[in-house]
């Protein structure tokens, strides 16, 4: 088996492979950073800020994808002037829409607008491993994916699924979104997804007379709780009635030469700099594996270094650091290595963020989830 994990480069395989990849991270092995937009609340415009953000990175020449994920209240198809046409399914896939030098892809085209809700959160986990696993993306250089508000499932199959480069958090001036915008950091931080950087939308208003900015709401709440938490703060949006109508129009306002279009450049800027910065730091992580195989009784990991570790599958199965296999509290292990049996293998891996690996085996065992560090100090 040859797993290749999504930020990783591809290293020769050294063994023949065994078992299939995961489609999933194949579907998405061009895609070279995965960003979620997310806010606490909805309403405070997260897809406006989604779309404009992905136009302009576009504009800057990156290629870019756009997955529209809220599922409660898809808006990316409107706001990116929909699609020129229906959507078409080629080979199992699905072809994204493209505007504005954007891919995009949403609910909206495969739905009816009048789905009722209550349809909706069952289809939502579903629809994001579709969204993820068969639209086809190609090569980008960013996947925006804009989440629905708050942290439900569609944030955690997200996290589960694939190794998201970061998160951005978009919330509006008011003490209340800002503290609702910090329980969803606490979620990204529990799953280890960085939060790259916090944005103030209608942050002021803009007078569509004479273009002068008044803070009607109390500032800067949003940025005292970054500075709190050690997250970079990217500043603000204003309220200005042109984003508004860019948006229903379906020709996001970062396209014009507006002063709020120059703010979602440098916004925009901001983040181009901040993945690359994550990027880097990344590649020089040693104790992640840039390739996983097996041979006839081992896991094969390739570390950055060329290195090979090479871990017996009954060793590894004993090593299980799940709850059912080792008391948490204690520490005390809860299998016997004689419970394991000689024929105990590996039928598929699993990549969990950008720290470990889930491994299923065919004792019909697949709860574990390995630390990188763990499969390194067990060689
Ligand atoms: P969310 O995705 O958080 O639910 P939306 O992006 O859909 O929010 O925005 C909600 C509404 O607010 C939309 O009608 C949008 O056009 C409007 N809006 C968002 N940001 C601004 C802004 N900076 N100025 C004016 N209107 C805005």
């Amino acid at each position: 088996m040859t797993t290749e994990l999504p930020t990783f480069s591809n290293a020769a395989p050294q063994q023949k492979p065994k078992v299939t990849a995961n489609p999933l991270l194949t579907n998405l092995s061009g895609v070279k950073s995965i960003i979620a937009i997310s806010s606490g609340k909805g309403g405070v415009g997260k897809s406006t800020v989604s779309s404009n953000l992905a136009v302009s990175l576009a504009q800057k020449g990156y290629a870019v994808g756009l997955m529209d994920a809220d599922v409660y209240g898809p808006s990316i198809a409107k706001m990116m002037g929909g699609p020129d046409a229906e959507v078409v399914q080629k080979d199992n896939k699905l072809m994204p829409a493209e505007k504005h030098g954007v891919k995009w892809m949403s609910m909206a085209l495969l739905t009816d607008e009048d789905t009722p809700v209550i349809w909706r959160g069952p289809m939502a986990t579903r629809l994001v491993q579709q969204f993820l696993g068969q639209v086809q993306w190609g090569d980008l250089d960013f996947l925006l994916i804009d989440l629905p508000p708050g942290t439900g499932d569609v944030q955690l199959t997200l996290t589960q699924a694939v190794s998201l480069t970061g998160a951005v958090v978009v919330s509006t001036p008011q003490e209340v979104a800002v503290d609702v915008a910090t329980r969803g950091i606490k979620m990204f931080d529990e799953v280890r997804v960085p939060i790259m950087g916090m944005i103030e939308n209608m942050s002021g208003f803009i007078c569509g007379n004479c273009q002068h900015e008044t803070n009607i709401l109390t500032q800067g709440h949003l940025e005292s709780k970054a500075h709190q938490l050690g997250i970079a703060y990217w500043g603000g949006i204003p309220m200005d009635p042109e984003v508004a109508i860019a948006g229903d129009q379906g020709v996001p306002i970062a396209l014009s030469k507006s002063p709020v279009a120059k703010r979602f450049a440098e916004i925009t800027d901001l983040l181009i700099k901040t993945v690359a910065d994550a990027q880097s730091k990344a590649a020089e992580n040693t104790d992640s594996p840039t390739q996983i195989s097996s041979d006839e009784k081992h896991v094969l990991l390739m570390w950055k270094d060329e290195s090979v570790s090479e871990l017996e599958f009954k060793k590894l199965r004993f090593a299980c650091p799940c709850a059912s296999c080792v008391n948490e509290v204690t520490g005390v292990r809860m299998i016997q290595e004689s419970d394991i049996k000689d024929s105990i293998e590996p039928t598929g891996f699993r990549p969990v963020g950008k720290y470990g690996l889930q491994i299923s085996w065919n004792d019909g065992h697949n709860t574990g989830i390995y630390t990188f560090n763990q499969l390194k100090s067990l060689s």
